[in-house]
């Protein structure tokens, strides 16, 4: 289609008021990214939509793109036109004969947003209507259920006429919410609950514990390729990777075996509220699901929560693994989680973890150490990467990386 720019209507931006700012330039900055090959398309924001104009750019790449970003409710292929009806007739048939083919129906939605323009909406809907008719061999209307819609809007500074209303993310834009720590392991679920939160319009820093050398390299890959399905929402996500061997092998040695799994998660969580303090974030956010396993049971939960208040975000508590599952299709982050590498919790996992830990109990195992250097040094230690939108990290090796 021959159109000159890309108009993006706000989501729930009309229930935010005094956030509009902050909700557009959220909008825009994650809309950004998706410009970086098209240069001379550039973002026009106003208080009520956003136009991207492609300045001669193609905008193909650019649609498919603002299909995954959150804060949009839908958008539209669009041309501008001067609000003059013949010219506006003469736009509207060109447009509309790029899309039409023969025995597909058609409406026009008129819209007029500039109350001093001649014509009402519905002489709009009636005159350009005829025009398309007459000039159009058996063209056919549909008011109900047409093929096309061409819908014309009658602004204050231009006509806009579009044939196409695609459906947005919706949600809101990323940031727009203020930033969590996502704890990402390799799994299935914690990919998930940080595309929900993002969703939400929480900006979002990951961060992996991993253990060399029980955990291999590739393991750490498949973290790193699940962090870029992120930042292609956001344009890109930083990972904290931890070195967390030390300490786990310290717990196999300090704390009895069926307590082990809830310090070492208690420990985790430690570590990343510290990332979370240094990196100025008011959150963090798990994939847990309630019930899903051992450290999924609510006294778990408890015991291990007991070490921090600050929000734990749990976007998957309450939702099925087989619902997860398919939101991980969707998202295209499956097919990585379900590589077979172990990540730091397999290696170590005890055979028989207590289902129901006591709180009481798990402090008075921790006491007889100090964990705390440790936990210093292992984010002293902290390795953070910046993960960016698209495959430029593709061709290279996880040693370009560290
Ligand atoms: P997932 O599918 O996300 O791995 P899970 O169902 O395997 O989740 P657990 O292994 O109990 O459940 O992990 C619960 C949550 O703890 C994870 O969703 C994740 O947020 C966090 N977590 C677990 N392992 C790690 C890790 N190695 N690094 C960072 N976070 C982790
Ligand atoms: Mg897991």
């Amino acid at each position: 289609m021959n159109y000159d720019r890309i108009i993006i209507r706000y989501g729930e931006i009309s229930t935010k008021g005094r956030n509009r700012k902050l909700f557009i330039d959220k909008l825009r900055r994650s809309i950004k990214p998706l410009l970086r090959n098209t240069p001379r398309a550039k973002i026009d924001a106003s208080r009520d939509r956003m136009y991207i104009l492609l300045n001669g750019e193609n905008g193909s790449g650019i649609i498919e793109g603002l299909k995954g970003i959150f804060g949009i409710q839908s958008f539209s292929p669009a041309v501008k036109v001067d609000k003059d009806i013949e010219k506006m007739k003469e736009a509207a048939l060109t447009l509309f004969q790029e899309v039409y083919e023969e025995g597909k129906t058609f409406k026009i939605t008129g819209k007029r947003s500039d109350k001093t323009f001649e014509l009402t909406s519905e002489d709009i809907n009636q005159e350009f209507g005829a025009h398309l008719l007459q000039n159009i061999d058996n063209l056919k209307v549909n008011v109900k259920n047409p093929d096309i819609n061409l819908l014309i809007e009658i602004r204050s500074d231009a006509a806009y006429l579009s044939c196409e209303t695609i459906k947005g993310a919706g949600g809101l834009p990323v940031g727009s919410s203020g930033k969590a720590m996502l704890m990402l392991s390799g799994g299935i679920d914690s990919p998930v609950a940080g595309f929900l939160a993002m969703k939400r319009g929480l900006e979002i820093e990951a961060v992996h514990f991993y253990s060399p050398p029980f955990t291999s390299e590739r393991s750490k890959q498949k973290v790193i390729d699940l962090t870029e399905k992120l930042a292609n929402v956001s344009g890109y996500v930083d990972l904290h990777i931890v070195p967390f061997t030390e300490i786990q092998q310290i717990i196999q040695k300090q704390i009895p075996e069926n307590y082990s799994m809830t310090t070492t998660r208690r420990m985790m969580l430690r570590i990343t509220d510290e990332i979370r303090k240094r990196r100025e974030g008011l959150a963090i956010i798990t994939g847990e699901s309630l019930g899903q396993v051992a450290s999924q049971t609510l006294e778990s939960m408890y015991a291990i929560n007991d070490v921090t208040n600050t929000p734990i975000i749990r976007p998957l508590i309450t939702v099925d693994k087989h619902d997860t599952i398919e939101i991980a299709k969707e998202i295209d982050t499956y097919d990585i989680s379900i590589r077979p590498y172990d990540d730091c919790c397999t290696v170590f996992v005890p055979s028989s973890p207590k289902t129901k830990p006591k709180r009481d109990k798990v402090l008075h195992y921790e006491s007889f150490f100090d964990f705390e250097p440790f936990i210093e040094k292992a984010v002293n230690e902290t390795e953070i990467v910046r993960i960016r939108i698209g495959n430029e990290n593709h061709n290279m090796s996880v040693d370009d990386l560290f």
